[in-house]
């Protein structure tokens, strides 16, 4: 047994991925399942695949590699706008990428046209979230690079929401990029294969009924192997959550005062922390830290269990309310959010259980 592990149920994640790929199914959406989240398990891609994802997404080429390695066919999406220095190998490796730069676009071509290959794009539309994008008002521009760029084809377009500015998807940005597909479609004088409508925070529009019916693909991570949309703040009702739990081992159990003692600073990560008296307390130590997860992202699956911090190697847990008492050497679960399952799955120090 190798603490701290995070225990995947891979039958639990299937029924999302099905659940996710009908629902869509029935307003004429596909679904890119995004392998990034869990630095692109191959099991789970396979899971992905299976339930009827179209493609496989991921924001890193060496997760690509991973995923082909494994056997994996996709196609495969890569996710974040290339590097200059990845140019080459996005042509070797994905079938469909992300751009933003018509500098990008221009590489692209040079390096398919060194090949004797093409490559689909996806060109990102910014509609005020601000992280990538073109301006709508440089479609144009954008048509242009598109039309000398003969090796570089324009699939689609695509946007993000809810990723840096947190601005939120409605049916009145979905029909912008509508308009901005239907202006680049004429500019370029063939129709768009894909109008891509956002990830995981744009599901809730089709709850609502209220999803552009041009939209036909959606990119979908978190609700997939979470259940959850952070940034609707929720678990998603026909979704299951308890696709995965972390878990740590007791490494000390002792009552002790709720404020330290002595004369407080800043703590390991230069915060300065501030406790509220409440007594002396049982607490325990869980042998795992922000080395291995990210603590404000744990659920305590335990009733009476609560996350006091974390340094780098160790979880501070007030353990008082549990019956019966906690003891040294057990095991304490935790359901994760997607920062924790990131930093989990990304930690040399984690072990990762596919169930
Ligand atoms: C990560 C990512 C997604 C998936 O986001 P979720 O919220 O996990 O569904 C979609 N698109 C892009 C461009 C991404 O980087």
């Amino acid at each position: 047994m190798a603490y701290p592990q995070l225990v995947i149920d891979s039958a639990a994640i299937a029924e999302n991925a099905a659940s996710i790929v009908r629902r869509c199914g029935q307003c004429g959406i596909a679904v890119a399942g995004v392998t990034k989240g869990m630095s692109a398990q191959p099991a789970l891609a396979q899971v992905m695949k299976e339930a009827g994802c179209a493609w496989l997404a991921d924001s890193r080429l060496v997760n690509v590699v991973r995923l082909r390695e494994a056997g994996l066919e996709g196609p495969f999406l890569l996710l974040r706008i290339p590097m200059d220095d990845e140019i080459d190998d996005v042509v070797d490796l994905v079938d469909v990428v992300l751009v933003s730069m018509t500098e990008t676009i221009e590489r692209l071509d040079q390096a398919c046209r060194d090949r004797s290959r093409t490559l689909d794009t996806l060109a990102m539309i910014d509609l005020g979230d601000l992280r990538e994008g073109f301006w709508p008002d440089e479609v144009e521009c954008l048509a242009q690079t598109y039309r000398r760029c003969r090796r570089v084809r324009c699939l689609g377009v695509g946007v993000n929401f809810g990723c840096f500015g947190g601005v939120q998807p409605t049916a009145e940005n979905g029909k912008k990029l509508v308009a901005v597909a239907a202006q680049l479609s004429s500019l370029l004088g063939s129709s768009l294969e894909i109008l891509s409508g956002g990830a995981t925070s744009s599901l809730a529009l089709l709850e609502e009924g209220i999803m552009p019916q041009e939209i036909n693909q959606l990119r979908i991570g978190e609700a997939l192997l979470l259940g959850s949309d952070v940034s609707h703040n929720r678990f998603i009702p026909w979704l299951r959550n308890d696709t995965m739990i972390f878990q740590g081992q007791v490494v000390e159990v002792r009552r002790k005062p709720s404020r330290p003692i002595g004369i407080i600073g800043a703590d390991a990560f230069g915060n300065v922390p501030v406790f509220e008296d409440r007594g002396r307390r049982l607490r325990a130590i869980v042998a795992a830290g922000r080395q291995d997860i990210r603590p404000e992202g744990l659920r305590p699956l335990l009733p009476g269990v609560e996350i006091l911090g974390a340094s780098s190697d160790h979880l501070l847990l007030d353990v008082e309310a549990c019956r019966p008492a906690v003891k040294l050497g057990d095991v304490i679960s935790f359901g994760v959010d997607y920062g924790a399952m990131l930093a989990a799955t990304t930690s040399h120090y984690v072990e990762v259980k596919i169930r």
